[in-house]
């Protein structure tokens, strides 16, 4: 839930974050989301639509072909690999692509289409015989931009009379250039600069504007100022749209003043769920005789796949170490390495080169690996004042109802304070967490 995101940006034994290094997080957890990510998140849900007008009619497309794309569009389309719209695209991409152009704010959790739904509605408004920038897309970071940049690329593979330009700090213009390439992608402070001071663009040539991940922008309050100054600088026939994963009131504040007049679309996350996980609790008086727990369950279950969850970085990298020790393949994943070197890790775990996943909290917020049959809480997840994090609790072991696997969550507990932690999680979820006797393990499994 956007309540547990926004929460746990805050935990994890890592002190508490400045707004900067909140809205690197934010970015470095939406880079790592992308760059791990290969398919569509699944989702049983239903889209909500608030259509600026409830008497038109409400359309909805089963397949690309229905939107009559440019015949290169949709080459680049199913080469992509994509054979038809994902949920949030259905209705996203017919109200995007209508005559009259609609304004649109869309939400709904990263990996649910909406990157390629924005850059299909960029690429189909584009006229390719003007020499001048038509679409203009800003994202929080360069990281981000470059991403969505690659999309555009490869949607655009068989259309390449379209050319894109990163307006990000770094690509250096000589003065008095005018762009020719007709979709822009940068970050707020050098589009900005690039319409106004520098003038290589003419705002008022812009037919369709896309902010991108509000809830990252939102975090920086710079880059809300400078969105809403360019925002203004475009004509009021300028198409905007507006997506965002998470839905705060801080977030819909802004997007309602990026987005005159908008259609709207939700999707909810799926709910996760703690009824098909077997929850256990191993009593123990100190972090060896954690690790000794540790040892005792994996000599008796067969573990294809585990993730440890620890407090701090410190106990992760001591952890690890001792596993590989025992002659566990394992995988860190800490808080100092770079978003690229996570992805990696992610991607080795996800693939099955190493069994054993150990990590903090902050860290490992957001990933989904699917596949991990054992959740090990080594540390319980607390927030910043010490209080149980449920919510973080439920992501860490909890599945997504209609497609998560059974799972095994076991919980450390070392101490009066874990065990009270423990206690009160249990009653939270009213659902029972059974003692575990390492010593005797025949129960589980
Ligand atoms: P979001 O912007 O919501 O995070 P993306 O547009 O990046 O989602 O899509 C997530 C993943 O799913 C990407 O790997 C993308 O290539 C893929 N994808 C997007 N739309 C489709 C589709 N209609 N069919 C199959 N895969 C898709």
């Amino acid at each position: 839930t956007p309540k547990a995101e926004a929460n746990g940006a805050k935990t994890g034994g890592e002190g508490e974050k400045t707004e900067e290094e909140d809205k690197d997080d934010k970015a470095a957890q939406s880079l790592l989301n992308k760059l791990i990510r290969s398919n569509l998140v699944n989702t049983t849900n239903q889209v909500e639509v608030l259509q600026r007008d409830p008497s038109s009619p409400l359309y909805s497309v089963k397949s690309f072909e229905e939107l009559r794309l440019k015949p290169q569009l949709l080459q680049g389309v199913y080469a992509m690999g994509f054979n038809r719209p994902s949920k949030i695209q259905e209705t996203a991409l017919p109200m995007m692509l209508a005559e009259p152009p609609q304004n649109l704010i869309a939400q709904s959790q990263s990996g649910t289409g909406k990157t390629a739904a924005f850059v299909l509605a960029m690429l189909s408004h584009v006229d390719p015989e003007n020499k001048w920038p038509q679409c203009m897309c800003v994202s929080p970071t360069y990281e981000l931009a470059l991403q969505t940049g690659k999309v555009i690329e490869q949607m655009g593979k068989y259309y390449p009379e379209v050319q894109l330009v990163y307006a990000i700090r770094g690509n250096k213009l000589e003065r008095g250039t005018r762009l020719k390439d007709q979709i822009v992608i940068g970050t707020p402070g050098t589009v900005l600069d690039w319409c106004q001071k520098l003038k290589f663009i003419d705002p008022k040539k812009i037919k369709v504007f896309v902010l991108d991940e509000a809830d990252v922008m939102i975090a920086t309050q710079g880059h809300q100022d400078q969105s809403i100054r360019i925002q203004r600088m475009l004509p009021k026939t300028c198409q905007m749209l507006l997506f965002s994963a998470t839905f705060e009131d801080t977030v819909w504040n802004f997007a309602k003043r990026i987005v005159p007049d908008p259609n709207i679309i939700k999707l909810k996350r799926e709910e996760e769920t703690l009824d098909t996980i077997k929850q256990y609790y191993v009593i123990c008086n100190c972090k060896e005789e954690k690790f000794q727990a540790l040892c005792n369950i994996y000599g008796a279950i067969t573990i294809a796949q585990a993730m440890i969850f620890c407090h701090t970085r410190k106990t992760a990298g001591w952890l690890a170490g001792e596993l590989s020790r025992e002659g566990h393949q394992v995988a860190l994943l800490s808080g100092e390495m770079q978003v690229e070197q996570r992805a990696a890790v992610i991607d080795r775990f996800r693939v099955g080169k190493e069994k054993v996943l150990v990590t903090t909290n902050v860290c490992a917020r957001g990933i989904d690996v699917e596949q991990v049959s054992v959740v090990i809480n080594f540390d319980l997840p607390v927030d910043k004042d010490g209080n149980p994090d449920n919510e973080t609790y439920l992501h860490r072991i909890g599945r997504t109802g209609r497609f998560g696997k059974r799972g095994l969550a076991i919980n450390m507990v070392d101490s009066k304070f874990s065990m009270n932690i423990l206690n009160r999680i249990q009653e939270h979820f009213n659902k029972k967490i059974e003692k575990l006797d390492t010593d005797d393990l025949d129960e589980i499994e």
